[in-house]
């Protein structure tokens, strides 16, 4: 048994405790949680730290086989040419993506995250994750817009997904890439796999203004760069992301939305109005890197959406830190307080993942890992730049 106490317990799943303490068992199983009141009371052997204690974090949405792309795509080109890059430098460095992904499984751990949403198009990363403690939900994604190609496509997913189904059996699923990546031979395999699967299904959805021409219109930049491939595919006209999505994605799914940076509000209300669960999974320094823009996070906090917090790969991002995006949120989106951007970072992408009985609060009897958050501003309840984190339990 050890028991934790510093400045302040925030336990997500309710508000903030001055000088709380916390007892876990040697599992890491929260045991009790002590509010001391105005009384104030050493208990024995307790360890006291300046700071926060807050859950461990939940990414919801990460890309841990891009690993190697550290640095390596040029920024703020928009998402055709993003895709161009990481299509043709992925392989260009496939030889040495061992360590790279090591690397970022070690940072996950060192920077307090228990719990990612991972998207797979190979099993690169499969025997490092059986080796970490973290949970990883594998998304294993398909996309391919060639009509002739979607049975080889979809055999070689379900390949992969068997790899995964090995160690995480019930944290494996087959997920569509986006909205205009898929062609329709492709979707029609997916929707029947995610619409009978009752697993959560991740979709990257209005990450650009292409996107929305190309399924309008079926012209722009990602036009341009199916054409270049010389490839048969079927172009799309009159449809919307929304449209793509509600077609193919039967309403009774669990669905994460990747990034909604280009999204109406109208738009984002009329998915929530539609499916029984959708979180909006927000990665905020990928949307600046690539197309230099953020989603309405305010408007979409103010409607009640449920939004999660994702790193995206280090193609990118500078670090798998949740906390460096914490404080990238809490940078851009004034308005909005630490004590909810938290629950973005932890219960929501938990509930996301459907494993908020062990993860994304502090409460007894769950297991959800215990961060250290240090420098932080007691008088602005927030973390400062000079704020760590430190993994506790
Ligand atoms: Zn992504």
């Amino acid at each position: 048994m050890r028991r934790f106490s510093a400045n302040y317990i925030f336990p997500v799943s309710n508000p903030p405790i001055k000088n709380g303490i916390i007892e876990v068992d040697d599992e890491g199983k929260i045991v009790s949680i002590i509010n001391p009141g105005r009384s104030f009371k050493e208990i024995h052997s307790t360890e006291f730290h300046n700071g926060i204690i807050i859950p461990g974090f939940v990414n919801a949405h990460c890309h841990l086989e891009l690993s190697h792309l550290l640095g390596k795509i040029p920024e703020k080109k928009g998402i055709a040419n993003f895709i161009k890059a990481v299509t043709e430098e992925r392989f260009k460095f496939q030889d040495s993506t061992q360590k790279p992904i090591a690397n970022a499984i070690k940072e996950l751990e060192l920077t307090g995250t228990v719990a990612v949403g991972d998207i797979c198009n190979t099993a690169d990363t499969l025997d490092l994750k059986v080796k970490s403690e973290l949970h990883f939900h594998n998304f294993i994604e398909v996309f391919g817009i060639n009509q002739n190609n979607s049975d080889k496509v979809f055999e070689l997913a379900n390949t992969i997904k068997a790899r995964f189904l090995e160690n995480y059996p019930g944290s494996t699923s087959i997920t569509p890439h986006s909205t205009y990546s898929l062609s329709k031979n492709l979707w029609n395999r997916v929707s029947t796999e995610i619409n009978d699967s009752k697993m959560p299904v991740s979709i990257h959805f209005a990450e650009s203004l292409p996107e929305y021409e190309f399924l309008k219109t079926g012209s722009g930049p990602i036009f341009d760069r199916y054409k270049f491939l010389n490839i048969p595919f079927e172009t799309p006209s009159g449809l919307s992301p929304l449209d793509v999505v509600f077609n193919n994605v039967d309403s009774n799914n669990d669905v994460l939305l990747i990034h909604n940076t280009f999204a109406s509000i109208d738009e984002l209300l009329q998915i929530k109005g539609h499916y029984r669960k959708v979180t909006f999974v927000t990665c905020p320094e990928s949307n600046i890197y690539i197309e230099n823009s953020l989603p309405v996070l305010a408007e979409m906090h103010k409607a009640g959406l449920r939004i999660a917090i994702g790193t995206d790969s280090l193609a990118s991002a500078s670090t798998l830190s949740m906390l460096h995006h914490i404080i990238l949120l809490l940078d851009n989106f004034k308005e909005i307080s630490f004590v909810d951007i938290l629950k973005w970072a932890t219960l929501n992408g938990a509930e996301a993942l459907n494993i908020e009985s062990r993860f994304g609060t502090l409460e007894v009897g769950k297991n959800p890992g215990l961060n250290l958050i240090t420098d932080f501003d007691f008088n602005s309840m927030k973390p400062t730049l000079k704020s760590r984190v430190k993994r506790l339990v």
